[in-house]
């Protein structure tokens, strides 16, 4: 027997199915985002990805592309001109985990690299602190589990924390044969950093500015490798997808060129889904502007499964501007994030009043997980009605500072702060999603064709928290894992060269006049900043039941607003702009972030809420998003081609 709970809107009811024919029958649906929880020890996290969709009706017509299975020729080729393009694999993000799949799928094939601002403009690119691995001997693959599995508040998938636990030192060090180089302590060994959560040093980092050096490198291999084509500015709008019967494939994606406006049609017979996270649901974030949530959104028009959305992590520790001696004169559009390893450096953390405060929460003081730091540093601001805390390392030697932080320092002394000097003022800021599209352990979705990694994918690994440096590791590993079963479907996937015809092409919308589409910007604009704000006063670090109802209203209610002013001044549902599509994707993101959060009964991880204060051993389950309900869904749940043409 399995147990599925089917809700929406939080309002919960309790169904049960026949273990054997894995269904799950939905009576009622409260919105188009329905869920279901899963006892993790009947149903495993892997199986649930194929399995979660057999449940669903056909709800398209058989197309022709099935009917006819045999005429179809399998394409080698790359067609690199004109609207459409065909590859053999289309990945969708130019961050760790879309080069490092790249780099090794190119073995079998052509690949499309498709990423839609600049390659290096990625999370990635900001990562500080390190990649997490067990290299050193007194460290040990279960001594990382447990750190992952404490930190993730024992909502992780113990299978998914064993194979990245155990697979990671080998990526690593493929990392580092690839060309990343890491720093080496005066042993010659490499340098191993230890951050909150872990219990051993098991860092592996370059300076402060990890990420940098790993997004240089990967960059560095993809541009020497023939059989690999970057497509910059290319902005990914709908994934390509057939249905017959329950059996969803993808087959490719349309693009819109942002600097062309061209809409680009890539055809392929394995896509991955490498797009990152979705920091820019929340006002305050530390990823930069191309984090807008759009893979997962993406992925659920596509039908995708979705888990584990109300675990939004927020870094503890982002610098506060306002703070600082010389304030930056423009807004930032990213938060700049001060580094885990601060405080795993011994960095101090007091409130404006020099009390050190983190031993009045939690025994591991400023080494407790990220999650319970934020929540204190919250309370207290909240608390003494202040705007910021302190960080201070400068009890530590100056060298020594400046060698372990040198972009932090320099970032800080550029605004007047001398951090070997003084403390650094910082706040929290939205940094994470450890939700996403629900992957099994080979980085499979429940849509055919379709693969994910990195911070996009929900593999089980983060459970409740992600543990700091632990996602550069997923990343590398899922994008590994994922790259023989991509060949196998690669090689038995049949596309016809025409198929591209199969669905309608969006629209770039010339025909709506500058003035017109100047006002549907400025528009989209503000209404983007009203969400952000509604997500960062009503679905915070703290929550609450009633706020977070108050913020599903009031986002509806925006999102409405903003389908009406576009519609009315002739934007038609076919037509595609980037902001537009973002703003689509982050209402989207936004909303089954609510939802989420409005499931689960109990305070875990991440999600705290002052109802449900306590953890549930009965609500240990993780959260899942089913497919949106093509009834009663909004634009930003819809697919812009719904369905593929018949021929
Ligand atoms: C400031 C900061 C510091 C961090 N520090 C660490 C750390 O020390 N250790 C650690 O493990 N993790 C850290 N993280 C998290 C980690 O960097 C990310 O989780 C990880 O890099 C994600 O890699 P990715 O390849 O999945 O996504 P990304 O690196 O974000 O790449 C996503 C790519 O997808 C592209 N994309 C997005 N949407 C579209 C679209 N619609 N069409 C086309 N392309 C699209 C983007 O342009 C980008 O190229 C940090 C994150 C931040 C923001």
């Amino acid at each position: 027997m399995i147990t599925c709970i089917t809700a929406g809107s939080g309002a919960l009811s309790c169904e049960v199915s026949d273990r054997n024919t894995q269904r799950c029958r939905r009576t009622t649906w409260v919105s188009d985002m329905p869920f279901k929880r899963y006892l993790q020890n009947e149903f495993s996290w892997s199986k649930g990805v194929s399995q979660a969709l057999k449940v669903h009706r056909c709800e398209f017509p058989v197309p022709q592309l099935y009917r006819n299975r045999k005429l179809f020729k399998v394409v080698s080729s790359c067609k690199r001109d004109g609207s459409t393009k065909h590859f053999d694999f289309s990945v969708i993000g130019s961050g760790i985990a879309g080069l490092r799949y790249a780099l090794d799928v190119a073995k079998y094939g052509t690949v499309a690299v498709i990423t839609k601002a600049e390659s290096h403009e990625c999370n990635t690119n900001y990562a500080q602190g390190g990649v997490s691995a067990v290299l050193c001997p007194s460290d040990s693959v279960e001594n990382h589990m447990k750190d992952t599995i404490v930190a993730g508040a024992y909502l992780c998938d113990e299978e998914t924390v064993r194979v990245v636990c155990t697979e990671g030192p080998d990526r690593v060090k493929e990392l580092i044969a690839m060309g990343a180089s890491f720093d080496h302590g005066e042993d010659g060994n490499l340098h191993l950093a230890r951050e909150g959560g872990h219990s051993h040093h098991r860092v592996v980092h370059a300076a402060d500015m990890t990420g940098k050096e790993i997004e240089r490198a990967l960059l560095k291999a993809i541009v020497n490798n023939p059989n690999i084509f970057v497509f910059e500015h290319h902005f990914a709008i709908d994934l390509l997808t057939c249905q017959d019967g329950s059996d969803i494939t993808c087959f490719g994606v349309d693009t819109l060129n942002t600097e062309t406006l061209k809409v680009v049609r890539f055809l392929s017979k394995v896509t991955l889904l490498a797009s990152g996270g979705a920091g820019h649901i929340y006002p305050k974030t530390t990823n930069p502007l191309v984090a807008t949530g759009d893979g997962i959104a993406i992925a659920h028009r596509a039908q995708a499964v979705i888990s584990n959305m109300e675990f939004v992590q927020f870094h503890p520790t982002a610098l506060a501007d306002e703070g600082l001696p010389i304030m930056p004169t423009e807004p930032r559009e990213n938060a700049f994030l001060i580094s885990e390893a601060v405080r795993g450096d011994g960095g101090i953390l007091y409130n404006l009043g020099m009390e050190r405060f983190m031993p009045l929460y939690d025994g591991r003081a400023e080494l407790a997980p990220r999650d319970v730091v934020a929540r204190s540093i919250d309370d207290q601001l909240k608390k003494r009605d202040e705007k910021y805390v302190l960080l201070d390392i400068s009890h530590k030697p100056k060298d020594e500072i400046l060698s372990h932080f040198p972009n932090i320092a320099s970032m800080c002394l550029q605004y007047g702060l001398d951090i070997t000097r003084h403390p650094i003022p910082v706040v929290p800021a939205a940094h994470y999603m450890c939700g996403g599209v629900r992957a099994g352990l080979q980085g499979e979705t429940n849509v055919q064709g379709l693969y994910v990694a990195g911070e996009v994918a929900c593999t089980g690994l983060h459970g409740a928290n992600r543990l700091a440096s632990n996602s550069l590791l997923e990343a590398l590993v899922f994008a590994q894992r994922a790259v023989l079963p991509s060949v196998d479907q690669m090689k038995s996937s049949s596309l016809d060269l025409t198929a591209s015809n199969l669905w309608p092409r969006p629209v770039v919308p010339l025909s709506l006049g500058n003035d017109v589409r100047g006002k549907i910007l400025s528009m989209t604009r503000e209404l983007r900043k009203e969400m952000q704000s509604i997500m960062w006063n009503y679905v915070g670090i703290v929550r609450s039941t009633k706020r977070l109802e108050t913020a599903e209203q009031k986002i509806s209610e925006v999102e409405a607003k903003w389908e009406e002013y576009i519609t009315q001044h002739g934007w038609k549902p076919t037509m595609v702009g980037p902001e537009i599509c973002e703003m689509r994707n982050l209402f989207c993101c936004a909303k089954i972030v609510v939802s989420s959060a409005l499931s689960r009964h109990e305070s875990r991880g991440l999600h705290y809420t002052i109802d449900f204060p306590d953890l549930e051993e009965s609500e240990r389950l993780p959260t899942i998003i089913m497919p949106s309900s093509l009834v009663n869904s909004t634009w930003s749940s819809r697919q812009l081609h719904k369905q593929p043409l018949c021929q």
